[in-house]
């Protein structure tokens, strides 16, 4: 028996109609704010994301799933999704043509450690929006997220946090700050923090170990660091979430992983999952275009982890579609015959489950049930011989007789 890779999984169908709704959601919402889909390839260059998220990042450091193709070539599945938009962004010549505002779906490779919720291929959804400088592109673009929690109902549970990471002028000397009072508590941090205190002191903000968690909250924070047009630019955006009436906390502790943010980071974290408890991240990363090669274009984005959002749904929400015409067809001419009108009456518009398994009216009507069926069409010896299915509606047990010719006339309406 071969089992699938650690840290992956079949999205099963019983999970599916949970998974639609957070796709059909997202593709709703996500235009209605003018954004339209991009797919770019699942593997790169291994040198795409080094440069894109940062060559000390946790993500390149450790998590890729990277191997040379048969050329010799360095390749990496795609941890992550804006690395490779703003690749497409520069490839395609797209930087006259602003604003550049694109969402996409589909899964990601990292290989972590899994447990709930973290997964080594796991799917986000997320959205980029090329040519916007100003705090109220991020107030709307994290209006948008909200909205899409709202619409698929697991608001409830969430909290937007906020926080600026300033730019290449106030976070230089910030670092420095950071770096000598960290030093001065160096015996408290944990030997992954020791290790990392020179390259990213700024990510020993966010690590989940006690000791280094009681250092962060002592330390000088970033928001406090910021230079002047920096400050101007966070206080626009806790201006304009006020006036949206959208409830924030500001989280000085929060940086992200991927090196490229600036300004504007945000999350939002739930209390229903434990440890894994962001749903939804993203921020600025005004420098990142340049740095890939092409012209300097302030840019924001997120990203939402979709198994974290299906364990959210409440399942019971999620309809499931179930069929709406079952034709149970008993005995091998019913059964030949059966095939035939199944198409014919598709041919008509309708939709139209033929039990594929055959046997005993009992066990097919047993299945229908199962499935959800609202209506069974039963096509048995006599019903075959008057050119006719008893069509039963599953609900209230009602049944008429039809004529085959009669069924796509009568069936139609129940479509709405
Ligand atoms: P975390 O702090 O949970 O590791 P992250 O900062 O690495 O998240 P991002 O790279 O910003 O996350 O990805 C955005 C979202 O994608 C996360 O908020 C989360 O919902 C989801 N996500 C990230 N890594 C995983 C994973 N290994 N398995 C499942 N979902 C993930
Ligand atoms: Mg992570």
């Amino acid at each position: 028996m071969i089992t699938t890779v650690r840290g992956v999984r079949d999205i099963l169908p019983a999970e599916m109609p949970g998974w639609r709704l957070l796709e059909q959601t997202a593709r709703q919402i996500f235009s209605s704010y003018g954004y339209q889909e991009l797919r770019t390839p699942i593997f790169e260059k291994t040198e795409l994301f080094a440069r894109a998220v940062g060559a000390t990042s946790d993500i390149v450091e450790k998590e890729m799933y990277t191997f040379a193709d048969r050329g010799g070539d360095s390749l990496s599945l795609r941890p992550e999704g804006t690395a490779s938009v703003v690749r497409a962004f520069i490839e395609n010549n797209l930087q006259r043509t602003l604003p550049w505002a694109i969402y996409y779906m589909g899964p990601m490779f990292r290989y972590e450690r899994p447990q709930k919720g973290r997964f080594r291929q796991f799917h986000q959804m997320g959205c980029e929006l090329f040519g916007a400088e100003g705090p109220l592109a991020d107030a709307e673009m994290m209006a948008m997220v909200l909205r899409f929690l709202r619409r698929i109902g697991v608001e409830s549970s969430l909290t937007l946090e906020i926080n600026s990471l300033g730019c290449s002028q106030c976070r230089e000397p910030y670092r420095g700050q950071l770096l000598a009072f960290l030093q001065t508590r160096f015996e408290s941090l944990c030997e992954h923090c020791r290790q990392r205190l020179q390259r990213n002191p700024l990510r020993i903000l966010d690590c989940k170990g006690e000791g280094c968690r009681a250092v962060a909250r002592q330390a000088p924070f970033m928001k406090d660091h910021l230079c002047g047009a920096c400050g101007e630019h966070f206080q626009g955006l806790t201006t304009t979430l006020t006036d949206l009436q959208l409830p924030f906390a500001i989280n000085p502790l929060m940086v992200r992983g991927l090196d490229y943010y600036n300004r504007t980071a945000f999350e939002v974290t739930t209390t229903a999952l434990g440890t894994q408890n962001a749903v939804a991240a993203g921020g600025r990363y005004d420098g990142l275009v340049a740095e890939m090669g092409g012209v300097q274009t302030p840019a924001i984005g997120f990203a939402m982890g979709m198994e974290r959002l299906a364990l959210l749904l409440d399942a019971a929400r999620v309809d499931a579609s179930p069929p709406l015409l079952y034709l149970v067809a008993v005995g091998a001419a019913a059964g030949q015959r059966g095939v035939l009108l199944a198409e014919q009456w598709r041919d008509g518009g309708l939709p139209v489950v033929l039990d594929p398994l055959g046997g005993s009216m009992k066990a097919q009507l047993k299945r229908a049930d199962r499935a959800g069926a609202r209506f069974v069409l039963i096509l048995g010896e006599r019903e075959l011989a008057e050119q006719a299915v008893l069509m039963k509606n599953m609900v209230d047990g009602v049944q008429q007789v039809l004529g085959w010719d009669a069924v796509v006339a009568q069936c139609s309406g129940l479509l709405t």
